[in-house]
C-alpha cells in the first residue's frame, strides 16, 4: 500500500509498520487469536516471533497429532487473518477476537472430520486430542 502513496496502518490495532512480521504474529490482535487457536496444542507457548513460530511448526513435534495439528491450525489462521483483513479494509466489518477464533475452530473440526481420520488406525484419536487442547486456556 505504501508503494503506491497510500498511508495505511495495521487494520487490527493501527500500528504503522504492517509488514508481515508485524502481522504474523506481532500485532497484539492477531498474536491473541493464534494463543487461542493453539490452546494448550504447543508447550511452551510460542513467542509473537514469525521465525520462532515456523522453526516450531518445522520442528519434530511430540507426537504425530500435536504435528498434524498445530500445522493446520497454522494454515486455519493465517487463512482467516487475511480473509479479516480484506473484510475490515472493504466492507469495515471488524471481528473481534473471540468471534474469529471461534470460527477458525469450527473450520480445523470440519478439516479433521473431511479426512475421515476415524477410518485410519494411525489417526484415531485426532480429534479428540484437538478437543483436549481446548480446555487448557480459556
Ligand atoms: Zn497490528
Amino acid at each position: 500500500m505504501r508503494a503506491w502513496g497510500v498511508e495505511q496502518g495495521c487494520l487490527f490495532c493501527g500500528e504503522r509498520d504492517e509488514d508481515r512480521d508485524h502481522l504474523f504474529f506481532a500485532c497484539p490482535y492477531t498474536y491473541t487469536l493464534w494463543l487461542r487457536v493453539l490452546g494448550s496444542l504447543l508447550q511452551p507457548v510460542p513467542s509473537p516471533d514469525w521465525n520462532e513460530n515456523l522453526c516450531l511448526l518445522t520442528a519434530p513435534a511430540p507426537n504425530r497429532f500435536t504435528s498434524i495439528l498445530s500445522k493446520l491450525a497454522f494454515q486455519v489462521t493465517i487463512y482467516y487473518i487475511w480473509k479479516e483483513m480484506n473484510g475490515r479494509r472493504h466492507n469495515q466489518v471488524a471481528r473481534p477476537v473471540e468471534q474469529l477464533s471461534k470460527f477458525i475452530d469450527k473450520t480445523i473440526r470440519q478439516r479433521v472430520l473431511s479426512t475421515r481420520y476415524y477410518e485410519k488406525p494411525h489417526l484415531l484419536g485426532l480429534l479428540q486430542h484437538w478437543f483436549s487442547t481446548r480446555t487448557g486456556r480459556a
